[in-house]
Parts: structure tokens; C-alpha cells; sequence
């Protein structure tokens, strides 16, 4: 068994589309990034990558690289996992807490979730996505950002 630990938080802005885990939430702010700055398809990749010793996303796929701009992370997440795989390993499970003062997130959780969990060809139950306010404190609290914790579970084929 091996696990990964990721993180990753972006900035709130006016005239971006909001995009978690590869689902669009309807708010009248998105994230900033050279992607589509899916923050949580980025802190699950860093978690699966972390879990293999494979590295980080700014490694793989470069924001100063103009191949990935506006690109979708949840594609990128995709790559991720077969480069997990291809080095042996299987996805246990995922659990992830997304940070956000708003919008509110219970609503469109599960099919985050449903949505990761498609892409990686897992079985239901593999990916858990939780959200939490940071009780108005630090960036995320004012609503300027949204941050992501992952941890990822790797176990080594054929154990
Ligand atoms: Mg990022």
C-alpha cells in the first residue's frame, strides 16, 4: 500500500466558469489558471502522483506550456492515472475536501465524485468528495479562493 497526499488552491474571479472535478457549477465567479484550473482535479492528481513517487503536475503538464492552456484537468487527471498504473499500481480509493465560503457545494459533490470516479475507471465508492467553508478566515474564507486536500490510496498489482 501506498499513499499520496495533494493540495492545491486557485484564485476566484469574476468571467471564469467555476469547474470541479470536471463538473461546471453555475456561480457568478471561476477559478484563474492557466487550464481550466480545476483545483480538485489537480490536488487528486498530485495525490495520485505523490502516492507513486512520480513526481507533480507542474512537472508533467508546465503552465508556461501553451499546450495545456484552457486544457481540461480532468483529461490531465486521466494521464495521471495510466502513468500510475502503468507503474504497477491500482487506485484504491481517494478522499478529497474541497475549501469554499461559496457557492455552496452539497448539491453538486456527488457527481463530482460520480464523475472522477468514471474517468479513472473505478468502481462506485472508490471517490469520496466532501466540502467545508473556512469560517470566513484566510483566502478561501473571504471567497477570493478555492483550496483542495486529496489523499490517494495506492496498493501494488497482483498483493
Ligand atoms: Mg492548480
Amino acid at each position: 500500500m501506498r499513499i499520496g497526499f495533494g493540495y492545491d488552491i486557485h484564485a476566484l474571479i469574476p468571467g471564469r466558469p467555476l469547474i470541479l472535478g470536471g463538473v461546471t457549477v453555475p456561480f457568478e465567479k471561476g477559478l484563474l489558471g492557466h487550464s481550466d484550473a480545476d483545483v480538485l482535479c489537480h490536488a487528486v492528481s498530485d495525490a495520485l502522483l505523490g502516492a507513486a513517487a512520480l513526481g507533480d503536475i507542474g512537472e508533467h503538464f508546465p503552465d508556461t506550456d501553451p499546450k495545456y492552456k484552457d486544457c481540461l484537468s480532468l483529461d490531465l487527471l486521466c494521464q495521471v492515472a495510466e502513468m500510475v498504473r502503468k507503474a504497477g499500481y491500482i487506485i484504491v480509493n481517494i478522499d478529497t475536501v474541497i475549501i469554499a465560503e461559496a457557492p455552496k457545494l452539497s448539491k453538486h459533490k456527488k457527481l463530482m465524485a460520480d464523475t472522477i470516479t468514471q474517468v479513472l475507471h473505478l468502481d462506485q465508492g472508490k471517490v469520496s468528495v466532501k466540502a467545508t467553508t473556512h469560517e470566513k478566515f484566510d483566502s478561501t474564507g473571504r471567497g477570493e479562493a478555492v483550496a483542495v486536500y486529496a489523499v490517494a490510496l495506492l496498493n501494488e498489482k497482483g498483493v
